[in-house]
Formats: C-alpha cells, sequence, structure tokens
C-alpha cells in the first residue's frame, strides 16, 4: 500500500503506541480519581499538557484537551459568538467543522461575513479587511487549507483584524498546520487554536482547543468540570498521552525538503498531461490537482486496485459532490470533477512517488482514452 491520503489521517506513530499501551494496560485509572495509582495517570496527562503547550509556545493552562477538531471548532464557534452583538467573519476555506457552524449562526439571524480567496487558496486580504469592523466580535481563519495546503499568514492577519477592532475574538484551525509549519500561538496572535491528534500520528478521537488566558469561554460539554472546569467527560487519556507522543515524534521526522521533492516529482509527471494545481506552488504535504478529461472518483478507484490510496478534495466531506473550496478559488465544475488530493507524510519516500507518479500517470491515459 502507498498511502498517499495523510491529510485525511496517518499511521499511529510507534511512540504513540507505547504512551497508549500504559494507560490501557497497567495505569488505567480514572485521573479524577484520588488514590496513588490515579495520581499517576493524573501526572501523565498533566505532563502531555505541557509538551504540547511547549510546542505551541503556551502556558499549560491554556491548553484543553478535547474529543477532536471538530468539537474544538464547534466550541470555537459556538461559545466564542454566542451573546455576542455583532457580526462574525470567516474564511470561505475553513474545514466543514467551522464551515458549518457559521452557516448555523448565520441561519439563526447573525451577520456572517465570508471572506473570499485568492486564486492559490490563501485568504483575500483586501477583502478580509473590507468585512472587519468595530462590531466585529469573532473571526475565524484556517492556518493551513486541507483541501489545498495554502497556508494563510495568520501572523499578520490577526494584527491587521486587531488593529481594526481590538476585541475580535481570533480563532485558528491548526489541524493541518500543527508539526509542519510555526504554529506558536503568541506570535500568531489568536485567542483561539484548534488540533487534532490522528493527523500527526495520534489516535482519532482526540483534539485540544487553545484558549488564550483571560478569554472566558463557556463549556460547550458540561458535566464533572474535567479540564478545569472548561471541558467535561473522564479524559480519554490514551488519546491525550499518544497525542504528546506523537507531535514530538512528528516534528522530530518531519522532512520538509523530502516532503517538496516528493510534491515536485507527481507535479513534474502530471503537469504535461495538463494538471492543474489548485493552490500556492509552494504548499508542501497537501497537493491538490485538477486533471480535465478524467473523474476523479474512477481515478481513485483504480488506483486504489493497485495498492495506491489518494484523496478527493477533504475526506470529510467526501458525500459532497461539490467541492466549496475549489469553488472558491474559481476552479469549474469539470476541473473539480477530475480533482484529487496527494498529501504526504512520515512513511512516504521518493521511491514510492516515482512508482505512484507513473501508475497515477497511466491510468490517466486509460481513462482519457475510454473517454474518447
Ligand atoms: N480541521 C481541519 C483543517 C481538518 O483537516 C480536519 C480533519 O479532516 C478537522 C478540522 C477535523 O478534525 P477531527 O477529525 O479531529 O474532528
Amino acid at each position: 500500500m502507498i498511502f498517499l491520503d495523510n491529510a485525511s489521517t496517518t499511521r499511529v506513530c510507534q511512540d504513540a503506541l507505547e504512551a497508549m499501551k500504559e494507560v490501557c494496560s497497567d495505569l488505567y485509572y480514572n485521573p479524577s480519581a484520588l488514590y496513588g495509582e490515579a495520581l499517576k495517570v493524573k501526572n501523565l496527562v498533566e505532563s502531555a499538557r505541557r509538551d504540547i503547550a511547549a510546542m505551541l509556545g503556551a502556558d499549560e493552562n491554556e491548553i484543553y484537551f478535547t474529543s477532536c477538531a471538530t468539537e474544538s471548532n464547534n466550541w470555537a464557534f459556538d461559545k466564542g459568538i454566542k451573546n455576542k452583538k455583532g457580526n462574525i467573519v470567516v474564511s470561505s476555506a475553513e474545514h466543514a467543522s467551522g464551515y458549518e457552524c457559521a452557516v448555523a449562526q448565520k441561519s439563526k439571524g447573525i451577520d456572517v461575513r465570508f471572506v473570499k480567496l485568492n486564486s492559490d487558496g490563501t485568504l483575500n486580504e483586501e477583502d478580509l479587511l473590507s468585512k472587519v469592523d468595530e462590531n466585529t466580535c469573532f473571526a475565524s481563519i484556517i492556518h493551513c487549507s486541507n483541501e489545498t495546503g495554502a497556508v494563510n499568514d495568520i501572523a499578520r492577519l490577526s494584527r491587521k483584524i486587531k488593529e481594526i477592532n481590538s476585541k475580535t475574538i481570533v480563532h485558528s484551525d491548526g489541524v493541518q498546520a500543527f508539526c509542519k509549519i510555526s504554529t506558536k500561538v503568541k506570535e500568531l496572535g489568536v485567542d483561539m487554536y484548534s488540533l487534532s491528534a490522528h493527523k500527526v500520528g495520534g489516535l482519532k478521537g482526540s483534539g485540544l482547543l487553545y484558549i488564550k488566558k483571560g478569554l472566558f469561554l463557556a463549556p460547550l460539554i458540561s458535566g464533572g468540570g474535567q479540564e478545569r472546569g472548561g471541558r467535561s467527560g473522564t479524559e480519554n487519556v490514551p488519546g491525550i498521552v499518544s497525542f504528546a507522543a506523537a507531535a514530538k515524534y512528528f516534528v522530530a521526522h518531519y522532512d520538509i525538503q523530502k516532503i517538496k521533492q516528493m510534491r515536485e516529482l507527481i507535479i513534474s509527471e502530471l503537469a504535461p498531461l495538463g494538471a492543474i494545481v489548485n493552490g500556492p506552488s509552494d504548499a508542501h504535504s497537501i497537493l491538490s490537482l485538477s486533471i480535465l478529461g478524467i473523474k476523479a472518483e474512477i481515478l481513485q478507484h483504480m488506483l486504489s486496485d493497485k495498492g495506491i490510496l489518494i484523496g478527493l478534495g477533504s475526506a470529510c466531506s467526501s458525500k459532497a459532490r461539490s467541492n466549496r473550496v475549489l469553488t472558491a478559488i474559481g476552479r469549474s465544475a469539470k476541473e473539480i470533477d477530475g480533482s484529487i488530493r496527494i498529501s504526504f507524510g512520515l512513511d512516504n519516500d521518493l521511491e514510492q512517488i516515482k512508482h505512484a507518479a507513473s501508475i497515477i500517470k497511466n491510468d490517466i491515459i486509460t481513462l482519457r482514452g475510454n473517454i474518447r
């Protein structure tokens, strides 16, 4: 199998498995219990919190573990906006877990302003700044697009937003950025930042929300008061400890030069067939391509029969026929029909990519031959 859909999820790394094993077999106690063995579990959770906080340049008390980034985004949107008068400003490239929250707010009558994208998938700064005003209470801008790999300059954009309205709460979805580019939250200038473990070699069903000190966010899930009252529910200890272990491993092994070489190799093989890159030329681990004259879904099936797994836009919205983000950057219905998403991970190497590229090329030629 050559797995080229790492933006949808990743293999759980060995370090994460080891960390998980310990808290599943020996130290399986509830971290809220008061006996000594449970305290050891609590200490492991707190150590994971410190590790991830350090990676984000945050204080450990600013990290709230959640069940996934979808929950983190829902929490940020739902409680970051509730009871606030004014408008909210949202990037058109948000992942569905943020975008759908914005749509829901709009249907409740809140003034939601979606910001246009540039043709390379980044946020259009001019449009953003024309939409932020003294009544903007919340803004959300995805850090790295899960569709195109386009990276937004969050530090610059959040500074510009706050120059217009210092009270605007700025949230960013950092799921596809974490461990790949700098995600030091103080430098980014964000008030909230969402992350997911399974994109960096951790377990599915584990995420977090960074909430800047001093910002009170009412809980989305109430109950026993875990996570300092911010997020109730017995902690997903295996998810949390393996999140920290995976993130440390990922950062130590992510080789951006190698990723760029793999990306360039695919582009150089497929460009002669007319493949168009959806996104900036300097993106790295996510490569979205539109290939006219094919149906991407059929190509995906053909490749999977040969052991090559690629994505079609966002896996989370794979049932939707259209692609909201590719439409927003100006792609036509035909270009979207033929769009694939190749995303690289720690397990990929150049040999695999050479092999995959030649098979993808042949399958495109076969498909086009069948259409004519
Ligand atoms: N945000 C982005 C940018 C994503 O790519 C994803 C997953 O595809 C999510 C949020 C949702 O993450 P989770 O699967 O942890 O809910």
